[in-house]
Formats: structure tokens, sequence, C-alpha cells
């Protein structure tokens, strides 16, 4: 779980693993919205708050810019919410798209996230070995039930001290050769078979470059919106991991999945930001 906090001033959503980060988090945003507040003159640097009468003029520079952060987030410290999760934000229904790359390790705190909350995890990955030691490393307990889609066959030497006996995980290689279609039907065949009532669903989709590298902009488009369609009968969060800077037709597909995403995450140094 983690603290969030959103700006009442702007569409702007922070959430961090520890609350004690939230004080430069909202600190340094609210500055930004009001840096008229903060003066430099003859070696002295002057803050004056814009919420209150409080201001403060001193010779230390890097202090006085602490000391002023740490008294904006004062202002807020009651909006910052305790034991949250990002996908509270779209109820644990929806399309979260992670502005982040698919195979860096930056992206496995959310990655792990996410997954850590849901019942059943199904996950389709270029990188399973990579997923597996991000969970067990992360996870305090592995969820019920984890289907690990890959396009390559799993390394067991990659993750020797996973215990797979203890764990309810199935490895599923996928056969390069299918179509969007296909790949869609056999996610949704793994729904149907694992997923229990009432249960959350966290799908990780972090093949969308090769689905777009591979298939025309309008079949990548009806792949996701069926997934996310099939994913809206069960209750779940699909994330999809993309890096829209590496590929001009993923920006363009992601254009048109515009309607479809509720929600834009990047992950920056461990926290989690809402992009607008
Ligand atoms: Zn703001
Ligand atoms: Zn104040």
């Amino acid at each position: 779980m983690v603290s969030r906090w959103a700006c009442g001033r702007c569409g702007f959503v922070a959430w961090t693993r520890d609350r004690s980060e939230m004080v430069d988090v909202t600190g340094s945003h609210l500055l930004a919205h009001d840096s008229d507040a903060l003066s430099t003159s003859d070696f002295r640097v002057s803050w004056d708050c814009p919420y209150c009468a409080t201001a403060k003029t001193t010779y230390d520079s890097g202090g006085a810019v602490a000391e002023f952060k740490r008294h904006l987030y004062e202002h807020v410290a009651d909006r910052v919410a305790d034991g949250t999760h990002v996908a509270e934000r779209v109820n644990w229904d929806g399309v979260v798209r992670v502005d982040a790359s698919a195979a860096g390790d930056e992206a496995d705190a959310l990655r792990t996230h996410f997954h850590a909350a849901a019942g059943l995890v199904v996950a389709v990955t270029p990188s399973p070995e990579r997923l597996v030691r991000a969970l067990d490393e992360a996870l305090d307990a592995w969820p019920r039930r984890a289907v690990i889609v890959s396009t390559g066959e799993y390394d067991f030497e990659a993750t020797p001290d996973v215990d797979f006996e203890g764990r309810n995980v199935e490895i599923v290689e996928l056969d390069p050769r299918l179509s969007p279609a296909e790949v869609g039907e056999t996610v949704s065949r793994i729904l149907d078979d694992n997923h229990e009532p009432g249960e959350r669903v966290s799908l990780e989709v972090s093949v969308f470059h090769q689905i777009v590298a591979a298939f025309d902009v309008e079949r990548s488009v009806a792949f996701v919106r069926m997934l996310a369609a099939r994913l809206a009968d069960a209750g779940g969060v699909l994330q999809l991991y993309v890096d829209a800077d590496a590929d001009r037709n993923v920006a363009t597909v992601l254009n048109l999945l515009d309607e479809t995403i509720d929600l834009t995450v990047a992950v920056d140094d461990g926290q989690f930001v809402r992009r607008p």
C-alpha cells in the first residue's frame, strides 16, 4: 500500500511508498504553483507563504527552501491518505497506462504494487524470469494464483531461489506466430479458467511494443479494447507498459486508445505520479 496526495489546484496525484517522502513531493509541487513566493535579494532568501501570514528571510538558501517546502506540506498534510492503492483511482476496474519501459527495473515497483493487491495475476511478458524474481523479492505473499504468459521458454535456472512448489504459479508459453486475436483469446481463456468470483484481477501487458511492431495500428487498438472489455466483466485492472517516445506507432495507437485508457501513471524514482 502507498500514501496518496492529490493537488487541490490541478490534476496532479502522487503516490509514495513512505509517507515521509510526501514532504518533498507536496512541497516541491506547491512551490511550483507559487514560485513567486520564494525570492532572493542581497544574498538573502525570503519566502512568503501564499496560504498564511508566515514569512521568513535567511542567508541559508538551501535551508530556506527545505523549510518552506515543509511548511507548505503542513498545509496539506491532512489531505495525504495512507494505506491506499493506485488502482483505487479507477475503482479496480479499468485500463492504466504505465509510462515506463516494460523491460526496465524501474517499473517493477508499480508492477509489484498492482500484483500484490490482486487475487489473480495474469502477466503477458517477454521476461518472465525477471517478473518472477521481482514478485518474489517484493511480495510478502504471492497472489492466490499467478499465470505468467511468455513468448519464450522459461529459464528455471535464472530463478534458482524461487520455490515454485510453494507458489500457485503457472507458466504459459505463447506461440510467437499467434495473431493478436489469438493472444487475446488465450488471455480470455486464462481468465475464465482461473478467476474466482469477486476476486481482483491484475492483468499486465508488457508486450505492447511487440504487438504494435508485429501488427498494424488498427489491430493493436482492437486488441487492447478487447482485453479491456473482457476484463470489465471480471473486474480488474489492465496495465499497459509503454514507452511512447521510443516508437512512433506506439504513440499513434495510444492516441487512438485515449478513450479506453482511464489513468496514466509514470514511475519516478520509486514514486508514482499521475500524468494528465
Ligand atoms: Zn497542482
Ligand atoms: Zn503557511
